[in-house]
């Protein structure tokens, strides 16, 4: 069982019922679409239980759906369609990772620091090939700079 959906040219797509509320592309004339949340979509969670089972259970399986179906996430175009509506973001080296809403600083040897960036923009740095080693950086959490060579052991040469 699949989920009909409309993109705003009125063109019919069938999607999956792991896709409801996700976004998508029109395959055919790639606009961008919200698939509905159906029932179905319910139905799939609780697939297992009787339908009279099913309903009374229903507004905690709702409950749970934007952990099951995450809105941000690409539903069923090709990754070369989806491109341009959701560029996924770099993967953050695991002390970015661990607190991405925090902003670091760096500061250069002799040199004055950055304004407090954010972990994207660390991790630009990194992968651009940037750091020396010889550089100290600073995560708004913590009491004291610290070289960034220990910090980033596996990204700095
Ligand atoms: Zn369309």
């Amino acid at each position: 069982m699949g989920i009909v959906a409309f993109c705003p040219n009125g063109h019919r797509i069938n999607v999956k019922d792991s896709f409801a509320g996700r976004k998508g592309l029109c395959p055919t004339c790639g606009a961008k679409f919200r698939i509905p949340a159906a029932e179905s979509a319910i139905a799939a969670v609780g697939s297992a239980l009787p339908t009279a089972r099913l309903l009374e259970l229903a507004p905690a399986v709702v409950a749970t759906l934007p952990r099951v179906l995450p809105l941000d996430e690409p539903a069923f175009a090709p990754a070369s369609a989806l491109a341009p509506l959701a560029p996924p973001p770099p993967a953050l080296h695991p002390v970015l990772a661990e607190r991405p809403d925090l902003t670091w600083c760096i500061a250069f040897p002799g040199g004055e620091p950055t304004e407090p960036l954010p972990a994207e923009s660390m991790q630009a740095w990194l992968d651009a090939g940037q750091a020396e080693g010889t550089e100290v950086v600073w995560r708004s959490d913590w009491p004291e700079w610290r070289p960034a060579r220990d910090v980033f052991p596996d990204a700095i040469p």
